[in-house]
């Protein structure tokens, strides 16, 4: 007798360029899940005019691509995206399903989850598997002080969202071919209760912390979120943008959107500022390019010190300060 083939399934979150990077990122992770649990990588994409995102899942890995592609849903509504993945997954019944932990992600899997009566471990940043081939969902919690390992024993399918910037997705593809497999729209979609009455998209902007040239990093070795926010002063003095490690940003000392590293942005600047910061690998995955940095740390053996080109072994807050009032004085005269 031959089981069911194992899927893994991404939902194709496109609706900009950011999320759909998340998308790839997941694609690729669960290409290498795949792998491991002889698996297929299913890319689930619902909306209007798909063919873009179809070769694009294609490219990046997914062995099938299931899509939903009709007019009434080229806006999203969590109410017919919600009917449409229920009734998928309780019709195919994947192993597992990675969202990711976008706004969206966030706003849809909870239901998702809730609607299966499945669990759903929220933005991990780290996925593994068991010896026994169970999804190991690596999730902060405590405040981002402890690090769970979290299994779905018992329910199907095991549901995570994972943060941008975990994985590093596989380069574009144009070679791979996938089955894909185009579904109608069922017939009892009610109508939607929440109607769109205008869309604008938001205004990409040029200058993103990926491509500043000067950039000032804070970890936790600043001690507090006063003396963090010095940093602002620092790169508005340089023209540069603020970055921070992830004790800073669960700390609350600055959004996520800051986070440098394997969890946060990649950045290539020309010049580094790096205060208070240890240099573990997942921070240091993020500075592959900086031309030039400069580390300040009490801890002269510390990794980033290691690595900098200018290592300063001071009090990270007390040579900010220093370092904020001798450019004002030197500006001034
Ligand atoms: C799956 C996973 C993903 C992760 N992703 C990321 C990520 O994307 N980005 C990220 O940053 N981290 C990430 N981390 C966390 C990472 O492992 C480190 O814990 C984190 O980078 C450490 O941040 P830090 O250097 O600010 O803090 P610490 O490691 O605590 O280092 C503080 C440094 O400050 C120095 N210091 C202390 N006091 C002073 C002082 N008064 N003056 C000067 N120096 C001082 C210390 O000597 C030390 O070197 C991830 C971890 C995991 C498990």
């Amino acid at each position: 007798m031959t089981g069911k083939r194992k899927s893994i399934w991404v939902f194709g979150d496109y609706r900009n360029y950011y999320q759909n990077r998340v998308t790839l990122q997941l694609l690729s992770k669960a290409v290498d899940l795949s792998r491991l649990l002889d698996a297929e990588v299913c890319a689930v994409v619902v909306g209007h005019d798909l063919e873009e995102w179809i070769m694009e899942y294609t490219a990046h890995g997914a062995d099938r691509i299931l899509a939903v592609d009709h007019p009434s849903l080229t806006s999203y509504s969590t109410e017919h995206y919600l009917i449409l993945m229920e009734k998928l997954v309780r019709e195919r019944d994947p192993d597992i399903l990675l969202i990711g932990a976008t706004d969206f992600g966030r706003e849809f899997a909870p239901r998702l989850a809730k609607r299966l009566h499945t669990g759903l471990s929220a933005d991990c940043v780290g996925l593994d598997l068991t010896p026994d081939g169970l999804l190991v969902q690596i999730a902060p919690s405590f405040g981002g002080n402890m690090l769970a390992e979290i299994v779905t024993e018992k329910h199907r399918p095991q549901m995570a969202t994972v943060r941008p910037g975990t994985f590093r997705e596989i380069p574009h593809n144009n070679e791979r071919t996938a089955v894909v497999e185009r579904l109608p729209l069922p017939a009892q979609l009610p109508p939607a209760r929440v109607r769109q009455i205008q869309y604008e998209r938001a205004v990409q902007r040029e200058h993103t912390i990926e491509n500043a040239n000067v950039i000032v990093c804070g970890g936790r070795g600043l001690g507090n979120k006063n003396n963090f926010r010095k940093l602002d002063d620092l790169a508005k003095l340089l023209g540069g943008d603020v970055g921070a490690t992830r004790p800073v940003v669960y700390a609350g000392w600055a959004g996520h959107d800051v986070l440098i590293g394997q969890a946060g942005k990649h950045i290539k600047p020309k010049i580094l500022f790096s205060f208070g910061i240890s240099g573990a690998i997942q921070h240091t995955a993020g500075l592959g390019e900086a031309d030039f940095i400069v580390a300040v740390n009490k801890n002269p053996q510390a990794t980033m010190m290691r690595m900098a080109d200018v290592a300063v072994v001071a009090d990270a807050a007390d040579w900010l300060n220093h370092l904020v009032k001798e450019l004002r004085r030197r500006i001034r005269e």
